[in-house]
């Protein structure tokens, strides 16, 4: 069970430790208490863990402090979706917007490889109208005598040239808590001239440990991809344990599966499962058409297959779009075969765009079915 405390009662208030004596007289129910800084106020919820069942709404709701008292119908307490459950989607980053409802871009580099390249990739997005990018520092490689990153090395002069290019958020892999703090260390010594949000990558989505560590900041937002080789429960399990310890701040990514059946696609595309996602948890969906196909591939209409997996997750409507760019993929340390070009970059943004169209036309459609 999750109670919703009124606006401003804090942890310090009367009310507050007249609620917690109370809880604490529960027999067989533990609690944890989480805040939310919102825009203007703290949100503080309590979660109530154990034997709920013999608990009453009414009677939870008529306690000192009590907003709203919402029976969890589903595992993922927090991150999920729940009857009669009213809470927002989302949350603002860096002064972006991440929800259910909107669509942000991360057009760039899969890894981050010279100056030259990443400056490139950024005045291109800056000339686009982006303030969202991808750089990798910290890459998971199959061999260990392939490339593996510059790692925290690029960090202070990735983050300035981001800065100088208007970028407000770069998703960025870390494969240890150890670059979670690096990158932390770099934004503080740079003064802040970008944001990040961390990304955990398919290889790590049950890295149980990893997660902990990452829900335990609240300072950087989260996007948590799903592991190529478990069930989609299982990947929200592994959402639910950064929010479990803290961390709300989640997106959602979607980036295929590992099986031949996917075959000539590196992945098994798994944009169907947009809206399963947005039905079952509140977190913003993300789709990684590049790990998806992997390949520059195109059909007979001249539309390469990225383009194509990425019309079908936006028009199902997905929240985040993930894809690798490069100068010149020729070079490209990481995935080069699937790197969109720089100057394909307008006609994706474009073909996003009409997707975009297309679902909130779609979204109105459904609407006027519904009888008032
Ligand atoms: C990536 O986005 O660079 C990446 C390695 O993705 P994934 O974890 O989905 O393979
Ligand atoms: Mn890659």
């Amino acid at each position: 069970m999750i109670l919703i405390l009124e606006a401003n009662v804090d942890e310090q208030s009367p009310i507050f430790q007249q609620l917690l004596t109370h809880l604490r007289g529960l027999s067989g129910i533990h609690f944890r208490v989480h805040q939310e800084q919102g825009a203007e106020q703290v949100l503080s919820e309590i979660y109530l863990i154990g034997d709920t069942k013999q608990l009453r709404i009414e009677d939870m709701e008529a306690l000192p402090g009590v907003g709203r008292a919402i029976r969890v119908s589903r595992e993922y307490r927090m991150l999920g979706r729940h009857n009669d459950d009213q809470r927002g989607n989302g949350f603002e980053y860096n002064g972006v917007r991440f929800g259910q409802d909107n669509l942000n871009v991360f057009a760039g580099l899969c890894a981050v490889d010279t100056p030259e390249h990443v400056e490139q990739m950024l005045r291109a997005l800056q000339e686009n109208g982006q303030v969202c990018t991808r750089m990798g520092a910290y890459k998971p490689r199959t061999s260990p005598y392939a490339f593996q990153g510059h790692g925290k090395a690029c960090l202070p002069w990735v983050f300035d040239l981001a800065g100088k290019y208007g970028m407000r958020v770069i998703a960025m892999e870390i494969l240890h808590e150890s670059h979670m703090d690096e990158i932390r260390e770099a934004l503080e010594r740079t003064g802040h001239p970008t944001g990040v949000m961390l990304q955990i990558g398919t290889r790590n989505t049950q890295n149980f440990e990893l997660l902990k560590a990452v829900g335990r900041q609240q300072e950087l937002p989260v996007l948590l991809k799903r592991g190529f080789g478990i069930t989609l429960e299982e990947s929200l399990n592994a959402a639910e344990y950064l929010a479990s310890e803290g961390n709300t701040k989640v997106v959602f990514g979607l980036r295929g599966m590992k099986t031949n059946l996917g075959d000539p696609h590196r992945n098994f595309v798994d944009f169907a499962q947009v809206p399963v996602v947005k039905r079952l948890t509140r977190m913003p969906v993300c789709i990684d058409p590049s790990h998806s196909v992997g390949s520059r591939d195109a059909g007979p209409d001249g539309i390469m297959d990225v383009f194509h997996v990425t019309a079908q997750g936006v028009v199902a409507g997905a929240n985040m779009i993930l894809v690798d760019f490069h100068p010149d993929p020729a070079t490209a340390l990481v995935d080069g075969p699937q790197a969109l070009l720089l100057k394909e970059l307008p006609w994706f943004l474009e073909d996003v765009r009409l997707a975009r169209e297309t679902y909130e036309e779609r979204k109105l459609l459904a609407t006027a079915q519904t009888p008032i």
